[in-house]
């Protein structure tokens, strides 16, 4: 004997109900004996519920929604009866509306609805389905027989989660089956008491029927047909990437569907497992799929973990209080007065100070919760003893589940930090000391974050994927797709790791796809499918889409995109940028975005912010993490200026050296920007910041170059004019240098806790003296480095340096994925 059983899907339409009758075919076909079950159709018992509840208000458009339900019935047998039989069954469907239309007439009079009369409600469900699905079968030629199952299965009076009789039902199964041999269709779902009330098995309940029949029946398998491809490592409709468990032990099964993977109701198990009989998940829409074998236990573990699940709602009840320290007994009578008001528990942590208590339920009953606590409680409260009560809502559950845990070591450091890793916050979390579970509380906006960054490291470890958000595609942002394109199949098959572009922006469009924008074709998708650009709805939607690992690139010089910054370090998502505003504004500011970065454990990286791809920022963050103290920092941080001084020499006008340099396209449109020295300004209060000192910009001291002509002059020709007019000016300088020995070099420096810049000479020790072309060159006097200067030297601008930089601290984040 084999039990089959269609879920709501399988018999929710015409064509699904084809596949049904061929499934049960060829089981016939192959002479075993079976029996099946079958549920209602998808919806109808949710359909049902409301309709109870529309005629309990008054509201009389129930009938409207029954007319619904029943046509939904009649196309059924219209798609699959020969139209010379459907009249019996036309009137066997009429007639099981009548009485329920004659039930909600009466609800819709006393305007009451019970749980009782709510059970008779949705017991239509399961009896219309399998009627006439029995009446099809009847119609092939097959000799079927429907089975009312509130014959034979029996529960207590609890209404809505009937509690099994086995001893009777179990009788009255064999009995049945004994004396009726032709193919049993069974009404999932469905029971009664000992005195015929119907009653339900509890939402979910045709799995339950299924395996009560078949332990009852010492059944060889139960196929629970559905519409996915069995069980799977996770909810498939809340992570794309899980797949299918091949091999499952009951007790895994039976954790992972508490935990919310209603894929099997867990009732149903236990029979199973008592009789040892395996119990196979299979896929209606993929006949030939094998699905899943829930067993004794399971074959061939591959991975750590066996799949992951979620409740989606619950409230946290924390109870506190000093004086519930030693205190023997206080979370017996918790429990004791919950499981007495009928609250069921889902989760409980208790820390080992024995301070507070938390556990988690379902939030409808929070509220009684709180107050029956509060009573069981009160002169504790009113002693003093406990301090408060308290609930939090709008939280889930994750639960990752699998006996491989016993095992292996380091699963839950790998959860938490991952979960650390994508800034989700674990409000509590528990381990069942079966290791079979460890469980965890979050913020309910974190679900799908978490449940997909969780399923990433212990289902697809051997490929990381990091989420790009790129804004920005001028020269350095395009620069940095174009080497994103290039590498991605290195990265892909050398290092594991998976570039996810997930949205792009430049300054007329947009486009967000989670899915990933293809880096070979960005400029045709942006243009063909992309939005008018909108930074703040960029940055909403990309907050909405919550994605683990997910990293925003500014690659504009967008002067107020701070405020984004908080926002998204604030979201968990990393910001890479070679864009200088954020960390060269105010210091609270800049010390803000340091702290949220931290406090979220994100990374907040800017290494091209100065000297372009050269390793400044790393350096300066290396040494400080480890202990070293600066003593004075040196450098020459603009390409142009270095460029302009390092070829300005004897017999060189200095008007000509900078015209050269603009030609060269080294300077801005103005040289004047250029030699003003803002731009080094900036760089040297980064740097100033980076060592700990907390300097503000004004406090930047920078000696102008130019003397008062050439800066006051009102255009960029004027500008070169006044500029060879002041030649002796210049030519003055350099040659006071050449006397010495010296060469001119505009230097920025950070001493004693004050930062200058200024246009200086050096000599032939010094390490700026040979610099040639446009190279930025900086140096660290530490307590360490004391002697002779640590010294990094080398180009500082240009678009493939700097996007080389952006790309390494992006690098870098993937590496921190661990
Ligand atoms: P049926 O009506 O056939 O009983 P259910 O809706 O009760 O089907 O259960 C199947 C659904 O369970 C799937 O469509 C899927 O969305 C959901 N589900 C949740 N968690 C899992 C999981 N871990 N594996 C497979 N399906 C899951
Ligand atoms: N029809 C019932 C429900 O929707 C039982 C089931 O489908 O298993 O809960
Ligand atoms: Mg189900």
């Amino acid at each position: 004997m084999k039990v089959l059983k269609f879920g709501g899907t399988s018999v929710g339409s015409v064509d699904s109900i084809k596949t049904v009758i061929r499934i049960l075919e060829k089981n016939l076909e192959k002479g075993e004996r079976i029996a099946v079950v079958f549920s209602a159709m998808g919806g109808v018992t949710n359909r049902l519920i409301e309709i109870g509840k529309m005629a309990a208000s008054g509201n009389t458009e129930y009938t409207e929604f029954l007319k619904v339900v029943e046509e939904r019935h009649f196309a059924v047998v219209r798609g699959l009866i020969p139209v010379k039989s459907q009249s019996s069954t036309f009137a066997g469907v009429r007639g099981l509306f009548n009485e329920l239309e004659d039930i909600l007439r009466g609800v819709s009079w006393i305007r009451e609805l019970s749980e009782r009369t709510l059970d008779l409600i949705m017991s239509f469900g399961e009896r219309l389905s399998t009627l006439v699905i029995t009446e099809i079968l009847k119609s092939k030629g097959i000799a079927a027989e429907f089975c009312d199952a509130r014959q034979i299965i029996h529960t207590n009076a609890t209404y809505g989660m009937g509690d099994v009789n086995f001893e009777i039902t179990n009788r009255q199964i064999l009995e049945y089956f004994a004396k009726n041999s032709a193919l049993q269709c069974v009404t999932g779902f469905i029971a009664s008491t000992a005195e015929g009330i119907t009653t339900t098995l509890g939402r979910g309940g045709s799995d339950y029927t299924a395996s009560i029949l078949a332990a009852a029946l010492d059944a060889s398998s139960i196929e629970i047909w559905t519409d996915v491809d069995g069980m799977m490592t996770a909810d498939p409709r809340k992570v794309a990437n899980a797949f299918t468990i091949p091999s499952i032990s009951y007790a895994e099964a039976m954790e992972l569907s508490h935990f919310g993977a209603k894929v099997i109701y867990p009732p149903s198990l236990q029979p199973a497992f008592a009789k040892n009989i395996t119990l196979k998940v299979l896929n209606t829409f993929n006949v030939d799929f094998k699905g899943t074998y829930v067993q004794k236990s399971a074959n061939g573990k591959e991975y750590a973990i066996t799949g992951i699940s979620s409740i989606d709602e619950i409230a946290l009840v924390n109870i506190q209080g000093s004086g519930m320290i030693g205190v023997a007994g206080i979370s017996g009578r918790l429990f004791t007065a919950l499981s007495s008001n009928a609250i069921s528990v889902i989760l409980i942590s208790q820390a080992s100070s024995e301070h507070s208590i938390c556990f988690s339920i379902d939030p409808k009953n929070a509220q009684r919760a709180s107050e029956i606590l509060e009573r069981e409680f009160a002169t504790e409260i009113n002693l003093g003893y406990i301090d408060s009560i308290s609930i939090e809502k709008n939280l889930s559950i994750i639960a990752i589940v699998g006996e491989g845990m016993r095992k292996s070591s380091g699963v839950s450091g790998k959860l938490f930090s991952v979960l650390g890793k994508n800034g989700i916050n674990v409000v509590a979390t528990a381990q069942g000391s079966s290791e079979l579970n460890i469980s965890v509380v979050i913020a309910k906006s974190d679900l799908s974050k978490a449940l997909n960054a969780i399923h990433g490291v212990f289902f697809q470890s051997e490929t990381r994927s990091l989420n790009l958000f790129i804004v920005g595609v001028g020269l350095i942002g395009s620069t940095l797709l174009e080497q994103i394109r290039n590498q991605t199949e290195f990265l892909r098959e050398e290092k594991l790791l998976n570039l996810n572009i997930a949205g792009l922006s430049n300054t007329k469009k947009m486009l967000l796809a989670p899915d990933g924008i293809k880096p070979e074709n960005w400029r045709n998708r942006v243009m063909d499918e992309g939005v008018k650009t909108s930074l703040p709805a960029f940055v909403q939607r990309m907050i909405e889409l919550n994605l683990p690992n997910s990293v925003f690139v500014d690659c504009t010089s967008d002067k107020d995109i701070v405020q984004y910054y908080h926002m998204l370090l604030d979201a968990s998502i990393s910001v890479v940028t070679p864009n200088k505003v954020a960390n060269s504004g105010t210091y609270s500011e800049y010390l803000s975005l340091q702290r949220t970065a931290l406090q979220r454990g994100v990374k907040f990286l800017y290494e091209t912010n100065v000297g372009a791809g050269l390793p400044i920022i790393n350096t300066i963050q290396g040494l400080m993490a480890s202990g070293d103290k600066f003593l004075k920092i040196e450098a020459i941080l603009s390409g142009t200026l270095s460029y302009i001084f390092n070829n300005f020499g004897p017999g060189v006008r200095f008007a000509d050296v900078v015209k050269e340099a603009k030609a060269k396209g080294f300077t801005e449109p103005d040289p004047r920007d250029d030699l003003s020295g803002a731009d080094v300004g900036r760089k040297i209060l980064i740097l100033a910041r980076e060592v700990g000192v907390p300097l503000e910009s004004e406090e930047v001291k920078i000696s102008q170059i130019l003397p008062g002509n050439c800066l006051n002059a009102p255009t960029v020709d004027a500008f070169f004019r006044e500029l060879e007019i002041s030649d002796s000016y210049f030519a003055e300088m350099q040659s006071k240098a050449e006397l010495k020995g010296e060469k001119l070099r505009y230097i920025a420096t950070l001493e004693n806790g004050k930062a200058t810049i200024e246009l200086k000479t050096v000599d032939a020790s010094h390490p700026f003296y040979t610099l040639s072309g446009s190279d930025n060159i900086v140096s660290f006097t530490t307590e360490r480095y004391k002697d002779r200067p640590l010294v990094i030297k080398g180009p500082g601008a240009g678009a493939e340096v700097t996007a080389s930089g952006v790309f390494a601290d992006i690098m870098s984040i993937s590496s921190y994925l661990g």
